[in-house]
């Protein structure tokens, strides 16, 4: 292999309006043939803004390594995944979250294959574990490349899993409001995969076999564990680590962060085997993981404007005031306020990044460490 492996792809998406077409650039590292493939991507919810950041470090960190012909498996960077969504300007602020056309999440309705897959692996499956990951992936390429959406946004869904369908790591880089670093992962793959979470630094890491609303990882990695119950006779591994990493909050953007993030990402990816070289020792896991059924949603009981009293990184325990709520309108003080207390034991992830409460809106997340019983089965956010 000769140094500088790098290429640029430029895929267009199909236009919504006319002579409105929009493009995604796909930058691609290392041998395709390697048998190791990791695919990052940043920006499925266009409005967060540390991914972009640190793919401009990353791109810096790979450029050189691929110069000293360090690559050796495939790297697959999606800089900015959702061009629909990061031109979406109303009022002076971005709104990259959800589609404008219908209301949809971005990282919502991703598309699940298993079904169609099954049908292509049925009857065919060996005693092998490797055999059936190679057999697995070239079906669901198939299945894949047998459809072409039409719709500007599953366009775009359909394309960024056909290029990460068949990778071993997928990171999907996200942030929330105001927030510690926190991964989200499907149940089988920890704790193969904590050392993703412990050299990323992670404050939490919240596990679930199905979150709700089919989130773009679990597009790519929970059809293996699907699958592995629907053949139970055959070993089927959670073949593919795909995490959504929320990279702390909106506004922690920084060059010294975004080059820290990257050099994280990089030393994980070469103790994984896609980079040349040793990696240090992995650092210790700061919080094992916890279910993500166990993730208090701290909801707003009342209008009025937010005071926290408790910041996010900070230990919890049952019954302790996270945040109050002041209406100005009643008359006596002590009715101003309203306190809002944390039903569970663990860790605050995250809080909104404005202060303003409207009853039922959810203005912070707890990883607690128990499972709370009244959880539906939509584990996610809106
Ligand atoms: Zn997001």
């Amino acid at each position: 292999m000769k140094p500088g492996t790098k290429t640029i792809e430029r895929h267009r998406l199909p236009a919504s309006s006319m002579g409105n077409a929009r493009t995604l650039k796909v930058i691609r590292y290392g041998d395709r043939s390697s048998g190791r493939k990791a695919y990052i991507q940043t920006g499925l919810h266009a409005d967060e803004p540390p991914g972009y950041l640190v793919m401009h470090h990353l791109i810096d960190l790979l450029d050189q390594a691929d110069a000293a012909n360090k690559i050796t498996g495939e790297i697959v960077l999606v800089p900015v995944a959702n061009p629909i969504g990061v031109a979406q300007w109303r009022d002076d602020t971005l709104l990259g979250r959800f589609d404008a056309y219908n209301g949809v999440n971005f990282n919502r309705r991703h598309w699940n294959i298993t079904d169609p897959v099954v049908e292509k692996i049925k009857g065919k499956l060996a005693r092998k574990a490797g055999k059936n990951i190679a057999l697995i992936r070239k079906a669901m390429g198939e299945v894949i490349d047998a459809s072409k959406p039409v719709e500007e946004a599953d366009y775009l869904k359909h394309l960024l899993l056909s290029f990460s369908h068949d990778a071993d790591i997928v990171l999907d880089l996200h942030c929330d409001l105001e927030a510690v670093l926190h991964v989200y992962m499907g149940t089988p793959l920890w704790p193969a995969a904590s050392d993703l979470s412990a050299q990323l630094g992670a404050e939490a890491t919240l596990l679930a076999r199905v979150s709700g609303e089919y989130p773009f990882d679990e597009a790519c990695s929970r059809i293996w564990w699907d699958l592995a119950e629907k053949f139970p006779a055959y070993p089927i591994p959670p073949a593919c680590l795909a995490a959504t990493v929320e990279l702390r909050g909106t506004t922690d953007v920084s060059h010294e962060l975004g080059a820290k993030d990257a050099k994280n990402l990089f030393l994980f990816l070469q103790r994984r085997g896609l980079i040349q070289g040793r990696a240090p020792a992995v650092p210790p896991l700061i919080n094992t993981a916890t279910s993500l059924r166990g993730v208090e949603h701290v909801k707003a009981v009342t209008p009025g404007v937010l005071v926290f009293l408790k910041k996010p990184g900070q230990s919890v325990k049952k019954g302790d005031t996270i945040l109050e709520i002041i209406n100005p309108l009643e008359n006596k003080s002590k009715k101003r306020i309203t306190r809002v207390k944390s039903r569970t034991d663990g860790i605050l992830i995250s809080t909104v990044l404005d202060r303003y409460a409207r009853p039922g809106r959810i203005l912070a997340k707890v990883a607690g460490k128990e499972s709370l019983k009244d959880k539906g089965d939509n584990l996610l956010t809106l």
